[in-house]
């Protein structure tokens, strides 16, 4: 099978490393990958808004099966336009990827299908908006509708501050055409948790839980980042929760999605609150989550090929998806000034010191003179995979120190919040 991973960051890397340990990968492609990617695939530098010459490059070299990584491809319509050409896949459509690329569609049809979430209301108006909230009171979550790179929540804690970001949304423009609309919610309390989903249309495979890590410093402290490290499974999702988060969250919205005409296919990250009340979305993606992707496929116990080219088919199986009884850790390395900035052109030292079994997935490289150099705030993620939670955070920070480039940001506490739970 020739396949093409498209995307070019830490998650595209794992997926594309995985997918090369399929026998039934003979070549594997990615558009437009990485200098690391390149190490054992075939780089192709179309780049990712380019959705026509995408398709038109995997035609005219007989690709079977596309995995799109991102989310903008996936909501602009990467996948109708290469379905169209006869090609295979794994990821949704431009009517599905909604679930991601609107927060109103989504919460909307978690309304109408009775999934829990926080309760919310949607205003393209600032005025009316901000008369809920000062009803409401704080907290209070505000939201712009479309997509901002993670950016676009603001968890207010003060109604003023909550005034300030649907200023800063609506009238100001901050993120765009994404501001045109925001969602007003609830503000949920508990512990975050990932769940991802391989999906067939209809059938659904979980896969294990993930936790991100998703401030920049330690102790949850700090802006928010694209992800700063995660572990996996994650025991705050027991085994009676991730049955109520299939039962109550995943099928219904495959289902509900189904009934209003639209079939998901790809994976479905499902992004959760464990409440006193149970398990409620946050969000939901259309894709792999970046870290969690860098977790749990390490764990997986499978051929990720065929399971992707059964969710093309509708012939996804549970039989498909195993997990390893282990536990892995994966901790991001980032490059300063990230998040507000970042700084590129640093030389990574180390890389030859790490261990054989520990993985060091690139999110934002470049190979200058034969060496790697930062290119984007977050730039590797190290991940390591043993018998238990505590050794694979052992192992990784072990090899983490190993590595060095200037201004480089770590995390040290990925993985404590798992730990506790297991005491
Ligand atoms: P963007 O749309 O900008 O890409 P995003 O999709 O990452 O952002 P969310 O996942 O919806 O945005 O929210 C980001 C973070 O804000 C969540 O991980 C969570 O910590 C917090 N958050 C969002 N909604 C709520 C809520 N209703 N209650 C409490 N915290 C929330």
């Amino acid at each position: 099978m020739k396949v093409a991973v498209i995307g070019g960051g830490g998650r595209e890397h794992t997926l594309a490393w995985k997918l090369a340990q399929s026998p039934k990968v003979e070549k594997l492609y990615a558009i437009p990958g990485s200098a690391a990617m390149a190490e054992f695939a075939d780089c192709i530098s179309i780049p990712l808004s380019d959705l026509e010459g995408i398709a038109a490059y995997c035609a005219s070299e007989c690709i079977d099966m596309l995995v799109v990584g991102p989310e903008v491809p996936l909501t602009e319509g990467i996948a109708d336009i290469c379905r169209k050409k006869g090609l295979a896949v794994f990821g949704p459509d431009r009517a599905a990827a909604q679930l991601e690329g609107s927060k109103v569609f989504a919460k909307d049809i978690m309304k109408k299908y009775n999934i829990p979430t926080a309760a919310y209301a949607s205003f393209t108006d600032g005025h009316k908006a901000k008369e809920y909230i000062l009803q409401q009171g704080a907290p209070i979550v505000v939201k712009a509708d479309g997509l901002a790179a993670g950016k676009g929540v603001v968890v207010a804690q003060t109604v003023e501050e909550a005034v300030e970001a649907v200023n800063a949304i609506m009238e100001d423009r901050i993120f765009g055409a994404s501001g045109g609309r925001i969602v007003i919610e609830e503000c949920m309390m508990g512990e975050e948790a990932s769940l991802l989903a391989f999906v067939d249309g209809e059938h659904i495979v979980p896969m294990i839980a993930a936790q991100d890590h998703k401030r920049i410093f330690d102790h949850d402290k700090g802006p928010n980042t694209g992800g700063m490290g995660a572990y996996a499974p994650a025991p705050v999702v027991t085994d009676p929760i991730r049955q109520e988060v299939i039962k109550t969250i995943l099928y219904p919205v495959v289902a509900g999605l189904a009934n209003e005409g639209i079939t998901y296919q790809g994976c479905l990250y499902a992004g959760l609150m464990i409440t006193a009340e149970g398990p409620k979305v946050v969000e939901f993606n259309c894709r792999f989550g970046d870290p969690e992707t860098q977790v749990v496929l390490p764990l997986l116990d499978g051929d990720l090929a065929d399971i992707m080219y059964a969710c093309t088919q509708g012939t996804l199986d549970e039989d498909m998806v195993k997990w390893k009884a282990a536990a892995a850790c994966c901790v991001v390395m980032a490059s300063e000034g990230y998040p507000a900035s970042s700084h590129k052109g640093d030389v990574i030292s180390g890389l030859e010191a790490i261990d054989g079994d520990t993985i060091v997935f690139h999110s934002g490289t470049a190979k200058k003179n034969g060496q790697y150099v930062t290119n984007g705030g977050r730039v590797l993620g190290v991940t390591a995979v043993a018998p238990t939670l505590q050794a694979a955070i052992d192992k990784v920070y072990d090899n983490v120190d190993r590595i060095s480039f200037d201004g480089q940001q770590i995390r040290r506490d990925i993985g404590a919040k798992g730990l506790k739970h297991l005491q």
